[in-house]
């Protein structure tokens, strides 16, 4: 029991000490994290609000409706659903209305940067889709729009899924409005990684440019608790057999201990987002510069590196993905190694890295702290300095930025 215990403890102690920047990953305020704990995590409800199939939900009706509303509201949507309890299940839930098993779809490819749910081994494939690759340019780290549309036409898909795990870029969406049009395929735009920096009026509105269905998580750019949602402006029939997959279909409970907090982490991205949303931008885009000018091969350079939260470096020369990604942790700087577009589609060990920002701007670091951050990468990985000094270096740089910004206070 001590040593169950001791493991959590080092565990929250770490992270504080680390420079954390898994680009899926944020931190909720305290404020939301307060709310996170409550008699919602013991109970069920199974269906719509007001329709359920239990009792004792008076309240959570109102709750989990004013959330509702919230959503829709901010987003001009007709149609939100947030239940789903991850985004994988709010992709698995879309996807099973819009086709059947054995219909063909479109999506980014795992090299384009699409999520694995989109993919033969997740979600698409345990539906029985055929997932096919739109096609996607490496070097401008953009959807091949001519290629896709020869795929698209070609292919007659029932759905084309954009928007993926690493995206750098706003998507091409008008353009493939008017390619699926021909053939009549919808677009789910998943936005997972950019959920937080549209909600806050950067990078692109999907449902604006004409996207069909929004899908994404709620925990990565958004600063909310893990969970999943879905958005559109679809008609009646779509919603209802959305709806119809999501519960019973994907799930029974949708865990309503999730819903305060992400009713009110919408709050602080309506308050505070503008300011938080921007400095993530100007960050991703100075470590981006930095990280280029200390000798790394950071992907997306023609077009400015990012316009995202997201850093994606080809550590091809300095011993692929994996092994940087782990030199970095024993220093404290926690990434991931990631597939990139020159790599095949199943690789051992991908050549790639990716860093997001978007937790550490939350702890109130700016472009000088980017600077330094691309500083330590450079004396682990190139310079090869003395790991344990950086570790200490790290730990020291981290120190100042312990306090969660651009949220609601505890009151
Ligand atoms: C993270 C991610 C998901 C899955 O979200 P979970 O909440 O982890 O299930 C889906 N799509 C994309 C593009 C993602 O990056």
């Amino acid at each position: 029991m001590k040593k169950f215990l001791s493991l959590l403890k080092n565990h929250n102690a770490w992270r504080q000490n680390c420079v954390n920047l898994i680009a899926s990953e944020n931190v909720m305020s305290p404020f939301c994290e307060s709310l996170y704990v409550s008699d919602l995590m013991h109970r069920y409800a199974e269906g719509l609000p007001f329709e359920r199939y239990y009792q004792g939900l008076k309240y959570v009706d109102e709750i989990e409706s004013l959330a509702e509303e919230k959503f829709k509201e901010h987003f001009g949507a007709n149609f939100v659903d947030i239940r789903p309890i991850s985004g994988t299940s709010a992709n698995m839930a879309v996807f099973s209305a819009l086709a059947e098993r054995g219909d063909p779809i479109l999506t980014l490819g795992i090299q384009g940067g699409s999520h694995v749910s989109h993919e033969k081994a997740g979600a698409a494939g345990i539906l029985g889709f055929k997932s096919f690759d739109l096609g996607f340019d490496g070097e401008s780290m953009m959807i091949d729009l001519e290629k896709s549309e020869k795929k698209i036409i070609e292919i007659k898909p029932k759905f084309i899924v954009i928007g993926g795990s690493v995206i750098l870029f706003p998507q091409p969406v008008k353009e493939l409005r008017k390619i699926c049009d021909q053939v009549g395929a919808k677009i789910i735009y998943d936005a997972a990684h950019v959920f937080g920096l549209i909600t806050a009026g950067f990078f692109q509105n999907p449902l604006e440019e004409g996207v069909d269905i929004i899908t994404s998580s709620t925990h990565k750019t958004f600063p909310g608790p893990q969970g999943g949602i879905i958005l559109g402006n679809i008609e009646k029939d779509l919603q209802r057999k959305i709806q119809g997959k999501v519960f019973p279909g994907v799930l029974s409970n949708h865990h309503l201990h999730r819903i305060p907090p992400l009713y009110f982490a919408l709050e602080e991205m309506e308050q505070f987002g503008k300011d938080y949303v921007s400095q993530i931008l100007k960050n991703s885009k100075a470590l981006a510069k930095e990280l280029n000018n200390l000798g790394f091969a950071v992907l997306g350079k023609e077009k400015g590196w990012t316009e995202s939260h997201q850093v994606v470096v080809n550590v091809e020369k300095q011993g692929r993905g994996d092994f940087v990604a782990k030199k970095l942790e024993e220093a404290n700087i926690i990434l991931n190694k990631n597939i990139i577009p020159k790599d095949s589609k199943n690789p051992e060990n991908p050549t790639g890295i990716r860093l997001g920002v978007q937790e550490m701007t939350r702890y109130g670091m700016k472009e000088e702290e980017m600077k330094k951050i691309a500083e330590l990468i450079k004396k682990v990985i190139l310079d090869k300095e003395d790991i344990e000094i950086i570790k200490d270096e790290v730990i020291e740089f981290r120190k100042k930025f312990q306090e969660i910004n651009y949220c609601l206070k505890e009151n």
